[in-house]
């Protein structure tokens, strides 16, 4: 493909610290020479207050066309009010994939030298929402179920992909998270599709194990150096994910990717900081960490590695930090330093 050509992408800024860290991200791809031509779009609050909709059929429509989004975190009110436009996206979409790699990007932490992945599956398990009440007595809340879907076809398209994604990253070992002696059926279709796919097509190129969650969720604390791309269903993964991002100083510096058939949509993995919003204070380094990601999806290898190495160096070399890294710089000055690199360094 043309290495020149300009790439249509949904920009969403999103909500509470949203457009403070986008602003910042535009600035260090612009700084880049990055091919992407932004679509500016809505959702989430932001949405419900343009035009009343937390995700406007405009914003459906440009993902439609793009079929590749950076987006900024979205408001889901608690308890009522609407439907996630996160959970909407991934649904519309049919974004099977969460990619949440955790890196250490500042040195002499706790866990030294992490480079991991972990790739949720995201639209089956337990998260589908299948849920009730039994009444029992006149308590009309006496008993509560979910039910949790896993199919064969969505086990193998998530495998798969973790597979083709780790062979194509020259990563060397995919670790497959079950918790098949107890939930039987719903996990143990996953690691048996697992188990299969890697006799059918994988055996001789990767390395491959399985490990239980529990287990595991004690090994990456005690040696996380032990892994190399963790490949689970939705609820594992989403705590797994979370863990990992804890490992390399917390969700501040976490990207994540949403891949699906139909759209692949690149975000920070933290919220919208309602606490610090307006203040010029949040660090924008999450966000910057997934347009790399997104730099690398679409095939700008050189792009991607030059923002790594200018975040790498405003960290560590100038040592400009936001607060949440223990720093004084704000956003903008964060922001300056880090074009500064890209310009200059
Ligand atoms: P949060 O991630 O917004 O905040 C948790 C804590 O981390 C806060 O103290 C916040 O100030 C801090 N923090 C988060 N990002 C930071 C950054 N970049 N720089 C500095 N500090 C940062 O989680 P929350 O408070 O539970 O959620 C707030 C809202 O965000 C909710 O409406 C929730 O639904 C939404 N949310 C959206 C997404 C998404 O769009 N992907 C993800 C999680 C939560």
């Amino acid at each position: 493909s043309d290495p020149t050509a300009r790439i249509p992408a949904t920009l969403i800024a999103g909500d509470g610290i949203g457009p403070e860290i986008m602003e910042a991200t535009l600035a260090a791809l612009d700084a880049l020479g990055a091919p992407f031509d932004w679509d500016a779009q809505t959702a989430g609050l932001g949405g419900v207050q343009a035009c009343n909709d937390p995700l406007p059929p405009a914003t459906l429509d440009s993902i439609r066309r793009t079929r590749l989004a950076l987006k900024g975190p979205l408001e889901t009110p608690v308890g009522g009010g609407y439907r996630s436009s996160n959970v909407r996206l991934r649904e519309e979409f049919k974004l099977f994939a969460n990619l949440r790699p955790a890196l250490t990007v500042i040195p002499g932490g706790r866990f030294d030298k992490i480079d991991l992945v972990v790739v949720r599956e995201n639209l089956e398990g337990l998260y589908i929402g299948h849920e009730h009440y039994v009444q029992i007595d006149g308590d009309p809340h006496a008993v509560a179920m979910a039910t949790g879907i896993n199919t064969r076809a969505g086990c193998r398209r998530i495998l798969e992909y973790a597979f083709e994604h780790a062979i194509a990253t020259g990563r060397k070992k995919i670790t497959l998270v079950h918790k098949a002696n107890i939930m039987k059926a719903l996990t143990g279709i996953f690691k048996e599709t697992g188990e299969q796919l890697y006799e059918e097509k994988y055996k001789g190129r990767i390395a491959f194990d399985t490990v239980i969650v529990d287990a595991c969720a004690m090994k990456l604390v005690l040696n996380p150096w032990q892994f190399d791309v963790i490949v689970t269903t939705n609820l594992f993964g989403d705590i797994l994910s979370d863990l990992v991002a804890g490992l390399v100083g917390g969700l501040g510096m976490a990207p994540g990717a949403n891949i699906g058939a139909d759209a692949a949509i690149f975000e920070a993995v933290h919220g919208s900081a309602p606490d610090i919003a307006g203040q010029g204070i949040a660090n924008p380094v999450a966000l910057m960490l997934a347009a790399a990601m997104m730099l690398e999806h679409v095939g700008h290898l050189d792009k991607a590695r030059r923002l790594r190495q200018a975040i790498d160096a405003t960290l560590n070399i100038d040592k400009v930090r936001t607060g949440d890294l223990g720093g004084k710089a704000g956003t903008a000055a964060f922001t300056q330093a880090l074009v500064a690199r890209i310009r200059g360094a």
